[in-house]
């Protein structure tokens, strides 16, 4: 309780109302305990009432049901033979005993073996305490806890919600954590990569601590400030690195929080958050994962009411900030186009930080980060590992680093080698060995040329990146496995590097068609064909890469007219010309895979071989095997 005071200061009113929540609280759980006990003491509802003639009958009988009779005052409770807890309930009348009202003691005379052997037939008789201690206690308290609990809520009520506002019941306080007394502190040091992003927030920890610096040339300190980015990239690991920079209260809270409680309170947690910030000033909010309140409110299927007066709440906060309060507004995103496009106005979150997939050498330093406190072997070549990850984030990179730390954790290393690493690494991108898994001969065969097919025509296609390993030993959910790699990361792929994609995916099945006959069709080339599909629909509706439709792109996600009518925003006819465009495509990308494995046929046979004798072929072990390929006129494309 807060101490007595005439004139109680605003820090005071807050205890008393923070009071008033713990008591409601502890009510609550009251309830709770109440409602717990009754399971323990009431008896069940669902017992079936019968006359006492009807039991006393079958208790005289020795073919009878009843295995027990429980009496309690006027009330028995019967159990029944095949049965461990009473199923019947009867009434005595009058005060006599059941003896009294017809029950016959059969065995009353008996003794020894023959008394035990009617005992059996005949149901024993139980008396109980006719007063239930706690049954009264019970009774009692359910009048009394709900009366007791609506005089203190009513009361409290009176007293204090009339001059405070909903925030007061405690529901509405945002879970807004300041950070860093329960948490590590995170420094900029932590975060591997991103220099741009990195070099971004050091401009905005030093607004804060230093704003006249700012204001003097009359630049205005930002007031939302959004990180941008794919899943993993770092994004809230930043945020959190800022928090243990900035030397400033951080309120930290996660969009989809906002989600788990009451209507209403999404939006006065957003209140709440931003007055706790702008006390506490110079201060940093960071919502992160914003928009799992602030996605697009006319998108398909609309943003809900709820989430709609969070956003509200959010934006009219935002609105309400002057120059001066030295509170700045981090937020999170995986996905900014679907951001309601409010938010991003100027004075809201105009300020962007693209946080983007880390490049080579940035997972180089982001794998060092991470390997920085683990024992590893001198074999350990972390660089290797940074050249097969492009379009990993920071957070698979992450993740291979402790899964090498378990691998070498099974197989009992001190330190970690460069095989844990390697097997962590491939794991991860294609899922366990599966060494139990028994592949039959013919089932080894056809994976081996299934694989030297994928291998052959990359290797011999001109615009396909290099073949780096090819695997028969099953992982995952795959049979095999021919990796290829990018000599270096690259963000465009031209039209050639895609279809020397779709012909290599091919690769696989074609050749099992080529050496086990047409009709010899597997399921082991499932997940090529669908990445065949993906790839190249997406060539057509994205990249306008279709040869009748150069240029034209198909979005899906646009509204309008045809979306009504089709289900799709473009016309039927138009559907028709995409799947024959996409067709087109898989076609060609067969044709060519077809023309290179028959032209190379003695090599495909000699890698197969090769496949189905080591099981693993290296990067190494390649080119010797692949020597003397030819690249056919029928698959050329330029
Ligand atoms: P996001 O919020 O963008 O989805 P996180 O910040 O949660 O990603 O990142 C998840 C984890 O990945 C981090 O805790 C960290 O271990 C690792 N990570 C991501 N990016 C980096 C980076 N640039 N440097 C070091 N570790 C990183
Ligand atoms: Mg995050
Ligand atoms: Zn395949």
């Amino acid at each position: 309780m807060s101490k007595p005071n005439s004139n109680p200061n605003p820090a005071d009113k807050k205890n008393t109302l923070s009071n008033i929540s713990r008591r409601i609280m502890f009510f609550f759980m009251l309830i709770l305990l109440c409602v717990g006990l009754s399971g323990l003491l009431v008896p069940q509802h669902s017992k079936e009432e019968v006359p006492l003639s009807d039991v006393i009958a079958r208790a005289n009988d020795p073919e009878g049901n009843i295995k027990k009779i429980t009496v309690t005052g006027q009330n028995l409770e019967i159990t029944l033979k095949n049965n461990d807890q009473p199923t019947q309930t009867s009434r005595k009348d009058g005060s006599g005993t059941l003896y009294e009202q017809g029950l016959i003691n059969y065995c009353a005379d008996l003794t020894g073996e023959e008394y035990t052997k009617c005992q059996e037939k005949y149901p024993t008789i139980e008396y109980q305490e006719a007063t239930d201690f706690w049954g009264m206690i019970f009774d009692v308290a359910i009048l009394v806890v709900p009366i007791v609990i609506l005089f203190i809520f009513f009361s409290n009520i009176m007293n204090q919600v009339s001059s405070a506002n909903r925030e007061s019941l405690g529901f509405g306080k945002a879970k807004a954590r300041l950070y860093g007394e329960d948490q590590k502190k995170v420094k900029f040091e932590d975060v591997a990569g991103n220099e741009a992003a990195k070099q971004d927030l050091t401009e905005i920890v030093d607004f804060l601590k230093n704003p006249d610096r700012y204001e003097k040339l009359g630049a205005k300190i930002p007031r939302g400030v959004l990180l941008a980015g794919a899943p993993g990239t770092g994004k809230t690991l930043m945020a959190r690195a800022v928090a243990g920079e900035a030397n400033v209260p951080f309120f930290s809270i996660s969009g989809s929080e906002f989600a788990e409680m009451f209507v209403g309170v999404g939006a006065s947690r957003v209140r709440d958050l931003f007055q706790k910030a702008k006390k506490n000033a110079p201060s940093i909010i960071f919502i992160d994962e914003i928009d799992a309140v602030a996605h697009k409110r006319d998108a398909r299927g609309g943003a809900g009411r709820e989430d709609e007066q969070t956003l509200n709440q959010i934006l009219v906060e935002m609105d309400g900030f002057d120059n001066e309060s030295g509170v700045i507004v981090m937020a999170a995103t995986n996905r900014v186009d679907m951001l309601d496009k409010a938010l991003l106005r100027p004075g809201r979150f105009d300020r962007h930080i693209n946080v983007t997939l880390p490049e080579r050498k940035d997972r180089l330093e982001i794998l060092k980060v991470h390997f920085k406190n683990k024992p590893i072997e001198d074999d350990v070549d972390l660089e290797a590992i940074a050249k097969k990850t492009a379009g990993s984030s920071g957070a698979d990179l992450s993740n291979i680093a402790n899964e090498a730390a378990i691998t070498a954790a099974r197989e009992s290393h001190k330190k970690i080698t460069n095989a844990d690493l390697t097997e962590a690494f491939e794991r991860i991108a294609i899922g366990p060995e599966r060494k139990s898994k028994v592949m039959n001969d013919l089932e080894k065969k056809i994976t081996a040329y299934h694989e030297a097919g994928h291998a052959i025509v990359g290797h011999v296609l001109p615009d396909s990146d290099p073949v780096h390993k090819v695997t028969i030993i099953p992982r995952g959910q795959t049979g095999g496995v021919t990796w290829f790699l990018p000599p270096e990361d690259r963000s465009y792929k031209n039209v050639f590097e895609l279809k020397d994609v779709l012909a290599r995916a091919m690769g696989g099945r074609v050749a099992e068609k080529i050496i086990f006959g047409k009709d010899a069709i597997t399921t082991g080339a499932s997940s090529d064909l669908k990445h065949v599909a993906e790839l190249s629909k997406e060539m057509i509706t994205e990249e306008g890469m279709g040869a009748k439709t150069r240029n034209l792109v198909f979005p899906e996600q646009d509204s309008g007219y045809y979306t009504i009518t089709t289900g799709k925003p473009y016309s039927e006819k138009t559907a028709e010309l995409i799947d024959e465009e996409v067709k087109a495509l898989t076609d060609e990308a067969a044709k060519r895979a077809e023309a290179v494995l028959k032209a190379n046929k003695t090599i495909l046979d000699r890698l197969a071989a090769a496949l189905l004798e080591q099981e693993t072929l290296e990067e190494k072990d390649l080119p010797d095997l692949l020597k003397g390929t030819t690249l056919p006129v029928e698959a050329k494309l330029h």
